[in-house]
């Protein structure tokens, strides 16, 4: 089976010549262990970090390994006990076709509950990182005006959509198309939106946000990050859970210039891992199932098709070229 390996480590915008599709044998699984051949796997911003040689929260990519994530696949072939061949299963084994998978880091899906690929999106780790995002990190409350920059993305568009479900006062996005502008605001249930590249981000925002906004969910970053802060209202709080436009940055990128308004604002803003919020998942699953079988809960995913188009989606995402969760299908 093929599978990605990152041959250099990038210095700026990844390129095509730092990764090679390479083969590898399939072999039947050792002891305790699965032969997964793999459907979709994800590709995440996240994984920009792990190709620089720095320590981080999560370990970096090995040189000519193969590289890892978020995927979904069939059990071809089981050495375990508790997963038979045809269980469909999510793991951490992805960019390639084959994974073999300890029975330990497997966890069983159903495809007749939701389609396979959601459970990298909208009921997987980007669905879980919104929800506990706004809901535990940024201590959203019923009345907030709520702010979410990549509000197109995989997060972003259910960041939104569940500070509306909530009640929020406002809820306001922006994106970097007048396309997905458009889908914020008519598909999505925003009740303003705009495009980053019409103009200065603290102009659009105050704009769309005459009453200030209570939460800003962060996605961005940058010109976004100190826009927000100008936006804010007193005991304002901010998640900050990405920082998208500055990943490929080659020098540290600069501060909020207005920081110092957090005093007077009394501002709070707190970085988050998904992962600390595993707690959550029983909940998560269970509110937003009920929100997509209601109708009330909408989600888009982009799919990338074929294993060797797998360094162009990640490149696609990082342009972002995807609209909602950028997944890539093996079928
Ligand atoms: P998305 O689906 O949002 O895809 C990334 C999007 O980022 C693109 O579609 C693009 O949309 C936007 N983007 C790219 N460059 C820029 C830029 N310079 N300025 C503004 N927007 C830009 O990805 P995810 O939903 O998976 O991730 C969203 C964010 O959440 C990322 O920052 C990611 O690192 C973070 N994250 C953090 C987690 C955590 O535990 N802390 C867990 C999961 C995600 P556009 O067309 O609008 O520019």
């Amino acid at each position: 089976g093929r599978e990605w390996h990152l041959v250099a480590r990038p210095h700026g915008w990844p390129k095509a010549e730092d990764f090679a599709l390479r083969e590898a044998p399939v072999t039947a699984p050792r002891e305790g262990r699965v032969l997964v051949r793999n459907l979709h796997f994800s590709v995440d911003p996240y994984m920009r970090g792990r190709m620089n040689d720095v320590k981080s929260y999560t370990p970096p990519f090995k040189l000519d390994h193969p590289m890892d994530g978020g995927a979904v696949g069939e059990v071809i072939a089981s050495n375990a006990e508790g997963l038979a061949v045809g269980d469909h299963v999510l793991h951490g084994l992805g960019w390639r076709e084959y994974a073999e998978v300890p029975a330990e880091h497997a966890v069983k899906v159903d495809a007749s509950i939701a389609p396979l690929s959601a459970y990298l999106g909208v009921l997987g780790m980007t669905g879980l990182t919104a929800y506990a995002g706004l809901f535990e990190v940024a201590s959203f409350k019923e009345g907030d005006a709520v702010f979410v920059s990549g509000a197109a993305g995989a997060v972003g568009s259910q960041v939104g959509q569940m500070a509306r479900i909530k009640g929020a006062s406002r809820v306001i996005g922006s994106a970097g198309s007048d396309e997905k502008v458009k889908l914020l605001v008519e598909e999505y249930g925003f009740d303003a939106a705009f495009n980053y590249h019409d103009g200065p981000v603290v102009e659009q925002l105050r704009a769309a946000a005459p009453d200030g906004i209570d939460v800003y969910f962060d996605n961005v970053g940058g010109e976004h990050l100190e826009a927000a802060i100008s936006s804010l209202n007193v005991h304002g709080r901010v998640t900050v859970c990405g920082m998208i436009a500055q990943y490929n940055a080659t020098e540290p990128a600069p501060g909020p210039r207005n920081l110092a308004l957090v005093i007077g604002k009394r501002l709070r803003l707190q970085g988050m891992l998904v992962s600390d919020h595993a707690a959550l998942q029983p909940q998560f699953v269970q509110d937003v199932a009920g929100w997509l079988a209601s109708g009330e809960l909408k989600y888009r995913e982009t799919f990338v098709e074929g294993i060797e188009n797998g360094f162009d989606a990640f490149l696609g995402l990082l342009r972002g070229e995807n609209t909602g969760k950028m997944i890539v299908s093996l079928a």
